[in-house]
């Protein structure tokens, strides 16, 4: 069916519509879905063309490992496809059960909570947490599903200028005394890959008695000599840290968490809408889930492979010229600041069979346009040698 040509909606929606888009499509920034024609891995089919993907969050390549298809298809095999009900209502099964102890033991609280995406754990947990008379301090680069969350509340929302800690640590000094205070930060940022200051944070907020809650849906599985995130990073043992985070990337499959005492999860059960009111998960994603995190438990093979690749990449980016963060992680930007540059690098490398997104704003602030390479286990050396030169081979025909 094509209705393009008629308009089947009241001429105030449709033209509202259409003029959006439009300009949309006049600043560059018009998005489309890309349709891939094979599962998640490093080779994907797009337009009947294999290229070589730098994009996923799949960061050990767990998505498709056997160990999880397996877990998932005996689950899908004994429970059947579908949860039938909230977790409230008749949801909740033992998979849950078993999922959450895994959490608690993975990221070293005494309890954790499972829901349905790591957007809806943040909306949940901050929605429920701050409430009237609050602050919530959050960094300016912190994921939108923090920005949402902030907005479902009627807490007074502060954005702090990004991991700008003597700020936070000012506006505490100087705000009119509030009921309670949340500083919220992502642990790995999303778009920069760059690690937050949590040890500076966490000190701050013991001296004000604010609460920290870290978002840690990229750390997860990587950050860490354990891989149990950035707080396994900093080697800081901080049990009233709220860690949230997602089996949606390292842990190649799908679904949020928030980790806690048994008082936050009790009380978060009994506020959070968006797991009351949201079915549970299905049962393969549930065991997916429960192996992917035994699986970086008990290996740490494929995040020695992963960060082997991650300096190959940052040493051949230093010596082109382009600057990397301190700290390596898989997420890996090349900034190159104007919208347009930023899609013809995108476009050449595409050309050449390489598929790096570009992340314009309003992902990122105007100006800071950049490719955003993002590195699974499952990537070769080869892989990076012939991204590296083609990076290398754009700039050449520049100049
Ligand atoms: C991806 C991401 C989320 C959302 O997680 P989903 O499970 O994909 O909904 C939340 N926070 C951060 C920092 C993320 O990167």
């Amino acid at each position: 069916m094509n209705f393009s040509d008629k308009n089947i909606y009241p001429d105030s929606w449709a033209s509202f519509m259409s003029e959006s888009l439009n300009d949309i499509k006049a600043k560059g920034l018009f998005r489309k879905l890309r349709v891939l024609d094979n599962s998640v891995s490093t080779r994907v089919k797009i337009n009947n063309r294999t290229v070589v993907l730098f994009s996923s969050n799949d960061y050990l390549g767990l998505a498709n490992d056997l160990r999880m298809k397996e877990a998932s298809a005996k689950a899908v095999l004994s429970w059947g496809t579908g949860s039938g009900a909230s977790r409230l209502i008749s949801g909740n099964t033992t998979l849950y059960t078993k999922l959450e102890e895994a959490v608690a033991r993975f990221k070293k609280s005494e309890s954790a909570l499972v829901f349905p995406s790591g957007y809806s754990a943040n909306a949940g947990v901050i929605s429920s947490l701050a409430q009237e008379g609050d602050l919530i301090l959050s960094d300016a680069l912190n994921h939108a599903s923090i920005i949402d969350a902030c907005k479902l509340t009627k807490a007074k929302v502060v954005t702090y200028p990004h991991c700008d800690v003597d700020f936070v640590k000012d506006y505490l000094d100087n705000s009119q005394k509030p009921k309670k205070v949340l500083v919220v930060t992502d642990g790995v940022f999303s778009m920069t890959g760059e690690l937050a200051p949590i040890p500076q944070l966490c000190k701050i907020c013991k001296q004000y008695g604010a609460l920290l809650m870290v978002d840690d849906a990229h750390g997860t599985g990587v950050t860490g000599p354990e891989g149990r995130g950035t707080l396994d990073y900093y080697n800081l043992n901080e049990p009233g840290i709220v860690q949230v985070g997602t089996f949606s990337k390292a842990l190649g499959g799908l679904g949020g968490f928030v980790a806690g005492s048994n008082l936050l999860i009790d009380f978060i059960i009994n506020h959070a809408r968006s797991i009351i009111y949201s079915t549970a998960l299905p049962p393969s994603v549930l065991a997916s889930n429960c192996e992917g995190i035994r699986i970086i438990s008990e290996d740490s093979s494929l995040r020695i492979k992963l960060f082997e690749l991650i300096n190959q990449l940052r040493d051949g980016l230093v010596s082109l010229g382009f600057p990397v963060f301190p700290v390596p992680m898989p997420i890996i930007p090349i900034v190159i600041g104007d919208v347009s540059e930023t899609l013809s690098v995108a476009q050449y490398l595409w050309d050449k069979g390489f598929f790096v997104p570009p992340i314009r704003p309003p992902t990122v602030m105007p100006g800071e346009s950049c490719l955003r390479i993002s590195l699974s286990a499952l990537n070769t050396t080869e892989d990076i040698d012939r991204l590296l030169w083609a990076i290398k081979a754009y700039y050449k025909k520049g100049s």
